[in-house]
């Protein structure tokens, strides 16, 4: 399993890096794990987009989906197609206003809202608690402590694991999902505070704990905001686990497996 960082700038763009977007491949199969704004630049750099086998949301919030109205013009409108577009639709899995959503992003009038879902381009499954199959994946997913249909998920092949916390607070369910898993990509927004709100998203020292209490090999830290000091929360991690850590840099690969 190769897992690419796109963007792993929280809650917004950075200046280092876009937001939320993750590429994960195996088998010649590619998976975009949430597509937030300045993504799909990313992905061009990296891929032929057409390339995609599925897309995968963990929630809507703009970081994490923002770019999927230039999938759209791409799929709908790229002159010179390597195959149809209408014939063979990109699946997308995510939360159920996914489909709704999506065309209203896109739609720049109610009639032509009224004229389209996107379903001409794109095949919308909602995502169910517990596992489905995309490509060679396993993906198990699981609601997590965010204010609105927020996922994290477990992606894994008969080989590699990896576990994506999405956007979260503390919660037994990423515990559930992160145990043993071989990387663990934690959100980590801020630094830690006992008075941060408990159910939006984790302190680099809380990535570090759910970490070391779920066993996992590796530890990635991504959705660092840009007002928050990396260095910070990469020492708060370090002072929870003690396997190796590091901070998700924009364009590298991670060999899994
Ligand atoms: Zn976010
Ligand atoms: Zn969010």
């Amino acid at each position: 399993m190769l897992l690419t960082i796109l963007g792993c700038s929280g809650s917004l763009p950075g200046p280092d890096a876009p937001a939320s977007g993750y590429l994960v491949e195996a088998d010649g199969f590619s998976l975009a794990v949430d597509f937030g704004s300045g993504v799909l630049a990313a992905l061009q750099a990296h891929r032929d987009p057409f390339s995609l086998g599925a897309v995968l949301f963990s929630h809507l919030h703009p970081d994490h989906c923002g770019d999927f109205t230039g999938l759209t013009v791409l799929r709908r409108y790229h002159p010179d197609p390597p195959y149809d577009p209408t014939e063979r639709k990109l699946p997308v899995h995510g939360p159920s206003e996914s489909p709704d959503r999506f065309a209203r992003a896109y739609a720049e009038s109610a009639e032509e809202l009224a004229r389209t879902d996107l379903g001409d381009v794109f095949e919308f499954h909602a995502l169910p608690e517990g596992t489905v199959h995309i490509g060679p994946f396993e993906v198990t997913a699981a609601r997590v402590a965010h204010p609105c249909e927020a996922y994290g998920f477990r992606i894994a092949t008969p080989d590699a694991s990896l576990v994506y916390t999405g956007d979260s607070g503390p919660c037994e369910a990423l515990h559930e999902l992160a145990d043993g898993v071989d990387v663990l990509l934690s959100e980590a927004t801020w630094q830690h505070r006992e008075d941060r709100p408990a159910d939006l998203h984790l302190s680099g020292r809380q990535a570090g704990r759910l970490a070391a209490d779920a066993g996992v090999g590796e530890l990635l830290l991504t959705h660092v905001a840009p007002w928050t000091d990396p260095e910070v929360v990469l020492a708060e991690a370090r002072e929870q686990f003690t396997g190796p850590v590091e901070l998700a840099r924009r364009g590298k690969s991670y060999r899994i497996g």
